[in-house]
């Protein structure tokens, strides 16, 4: 999938005064090209991230999937849309307590009327996870948990991948791993990817790093 951002900007209405938190954003993500956002806290990487994936409007801009406005949608069809062509990646793993490790995949092929649920098992295999199918997140290391949220958010083949500071909660070489897994799996299927990073560790994963500083972007 092609992500176009075009001239994004975001003003916060904090009461009576204005925060400009991007300021004329402009990019584009092409199928299999994954892409680091870096810059200090505060900068409007989030807010990029949420616009990016929907879950925000820009107060002026566009977001093009594949070409189509998601302006243009209603707010079901943006629902469908994420559901289908999306996947996130949050900082914490955010499993369910209650679902095994197979079960949180499963969740999510119910929930998006995804049938094949064979992509699961191979995820979990590559991700090294074939022997915790049966484990509660409680029984796992962060590592493993991180692993277990990004296979979810690969279950049912999204084309876009957006990810907040995904080794937030790991050491450097648990990201590192975390992170090698995600770049190879995106590679593989032609996903286009985001990700929100303080780690410079896993720069050298992606394709390209651009930097966004009080709400601007330079490449
Ligand atoms: P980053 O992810 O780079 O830390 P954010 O996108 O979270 O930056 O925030 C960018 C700026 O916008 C910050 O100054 C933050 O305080 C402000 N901001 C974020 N969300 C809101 C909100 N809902 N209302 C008002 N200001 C916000």
């Amino acid at each position: 999938m092609t992500l176009v951002l075009n001239s994004i900007s975001k003003i916060y209405q904090d009461g009576m005064s204005e925060f400009k938190a991007l300021d004329n954003v402009s990019l584009e993500v092409k199928p299999g090209e994954f892409l680091a956002i870096v810059g200090p806290s505060g900068s409007g990487k989030s807010t990029m991230l949420s616009i990016a994936g929907g879950l925000l409007t820009p107060t002026t801009g566009d977001v093009l999937l594949d070409g189509e406005n998601m302006a243009s949608l209603s707010k079901k069809q943006l629902t469908a849309k994420r559901l289908e062509s999306i996947g996130f990646v949050f900082q914490a793993a955010n499993l369910i307590p209650y679902l095994k490790v197979k079960d949180q995949l499963q969740v999510i092929n119910v929930i998006s009327g995804n049938k094949a649920d064979s992509y699961g098992a191979e995820l979990l295999e590559h991700f090294g996870l074939e022997n915790r199918m049966a484990n509660y997140p409680n029984e796992l290391s962060g590592g493993e948990r991180q692993r277990v949220a990004i296979a979810r958010a690969l279950i049912n083949d999204p084309k876009l991948i957006l990810a907040d500071e995904p080794t937030a909660s790991l050491d450097s070489k648990r990201g590192r791993q975390v992170v090698e897994l995600l770049a190879n799996e995106m590679k593989a299927r032609g996903k286009a990817g985001i990700m929100v990073t303080h780690d410079e560790n896993v720069l050298d994963l992606c394709d390209r790093v651009v930097t966004i500083r009080d709400g601007k972007l330079e490449e």
